[in-house]
């Protein structure tokens, strides 16, 4: 297969359901084509007293539904084209879960693990410096992604309140609590997964308790994916990984004993007590439960004839080509779509927006409720298209979330 480049992926899914919806070529132009792109070069003084030049992206996708929102990655093998991906999704992941928010990402091309502390927070710093001027709560939200984490948020939220002269909570989310952070933040993104791997259970027939689960990717949502799988369903977690590597034991894992392994030692490989995995060898387990949590196209057309699960979760962005998707279907694995399966974590970071706004705190339950809420109507709704179209649930989602932009769109005067 001709390699394709995210953006190519995420067009495809995109162009699957503009069919179904019989939306105009004109239309389809503008849905396929990100709003505004910002392109950063952000020097730094490393500590050593050397220059470095690194570059950053914004993109804002499509703001039809509301202020964009989206993420910030931190990763060497950044793109233009993976940011663009990525905004498209959070267009489409937005306007799935009825949030009144467009789509937006942002990323800087950097090994996070080679710079110190001090670093990492200059180069947090002087981003926001650099696109200030089209960010704020009014017009597009950053959050975080793949290697940024609340501390960046924080000194993100900080750099922006520095360029407004005001502190301005809501211009940034996934923040700690001390600064207008959200109780429930944290492992929202893996709640809401996990309440949309109990629908889709339920529709199956599957027993969570007792079920086994591999999960590739320890960070975030992976991780809270672990506990909470355990705690709340009491799921037998068998196998976990990260960048390094994995790990596998037939009894379970303990999640917390995992965490406290890869604190002391970076990486939950070597955890006494489990057998070594590769991240290739842990997507083809014969498990019930299959949930990718750290990077894209990690399931394609070359290993997804050997992918045993029968429920695939998508809490990564993107980790399913589309031509995997196909292999997956005839093979009968039940796939929850990303912009469904992850839309816990803008969720939350929307429900942190709100109390910013309001100048209020929720309680704990209060945003699980919440997010509980928001979740099953986007389950629902997708099933219900499922089932009446005959249709698979990633082209259900995205034909009830392009439907939305566009009549957004449309009801604007832009088209
Ligand atoms: P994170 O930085 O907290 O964790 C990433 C994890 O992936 C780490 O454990 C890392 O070691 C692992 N990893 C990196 N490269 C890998 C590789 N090649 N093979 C296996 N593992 C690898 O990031 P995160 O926030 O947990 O994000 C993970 C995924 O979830 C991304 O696709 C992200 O876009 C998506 N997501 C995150 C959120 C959120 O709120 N954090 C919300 C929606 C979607």
């Amino acid at each position: 297969m001709e390699s394709q480049n995210l953006f190519q992926i995420v067009q495809k899914h995109l162009c699957s359901c503009t069919q179904e919806l019989d939306i105009t070529p004109r239309i389809e132009t503008l849905l396929r084509m990100p709003m505004r792109e910002l392109h950063v070069a952000l020097p730094i003084c490393m500590d050593d007293g050397s220059m470095k030049a690194f570059q950053g992206f914004r993109v804002q996708y499509n703001d039809a539904r509301g202020p964009t929102k989206g993420g910030i990655r931190f990763h060497p093998g950044q793109t233009i084209d993976t940011v663009r991906a990525l905004a498209a999704l959070m267009t489409w992941k937005c306007a799935l879960h009825n949030l009144p928010l467009g789509g937006a990402k942002g990323g800087i091309i950097c090994n996070p693990k080679e710079l110190s502390t001090v670093e990492l927070e200059k180069l947090s710093r002087a981003f926001i410096r650099s696109i200030f001027p089209v960010i704020g709560p009014d017009n597009d939200i950053p959050a975080p992604d793949v290697y940024t984490n609340p501390q960046v948020m924080a000194w993100m939220m900080d750099e922006y309140s520095r360029c407004v002269m005001k502190t301005s909570f809501g211009a940034i989310t996934g923040k700690p609590l001390a600064i207008g952070g959200s109780e429930g933040r944290l492992d929202a993104t893996a709640r809401g997964g996990w309440f949309a791997i109990a629908e889709a259970a339920r529709g199956l027939g599957l027993n969570l308790d007792g079920a086994t689960v591999a999960i590739q990717g320890f960070g975030n949502a992976g991780s809270n994916a672990a506990s909470l799988g355990r705690s709340l369903f009491g799921c037998r977690i068998v196998a976990v990984s990260d960048s390094r590597g994995g790990i596998y034991r037939r009894e379970g894992l303990d999640p917390a004993e995992v965490a406290r392994h890869k604190d002391q030692s970076g990486s939950v490989t070597g955890l006494p007590g489990s057998d070594p995995i590769d991240n290739e060898e842990l997507l083809e387990l014969g498990v019930d439960i299959l949930v990718p949590a750290a990077l894209e196209n990690v399931v394609t057309d070359r290993n997804a004839g050997h992918v045993k699960a029968k429920v695939l979760a998508e809490l990564a962005n993107a980790p399913v080509t589309p031509e995997a998707d196909e292999i997956l279907a005839s093979q009968g694995t039940h796939v929850i779509p990303d912009i469904l399966c992850n839309g816990g974590g803008v969720i939350v970071s929307y429900l942190e927006m709100v109390q910013n706004f309001s100048m209020d705190q929720w309680t704990e339950e209060d945003v699980h409720a919440r997010l509980a809420a928001r979740m099953q109507a986007a389950c629902r709704a997708v099933e219900g298209l499922t089932r009446t179209y005959g249709t698979s649930p990633r082209r259900a989602a995205y034909t009830i979330a392009v439907k939305r932009v566009v009549e957004a769109m449309q009801t604007r005067g832009w088209l």
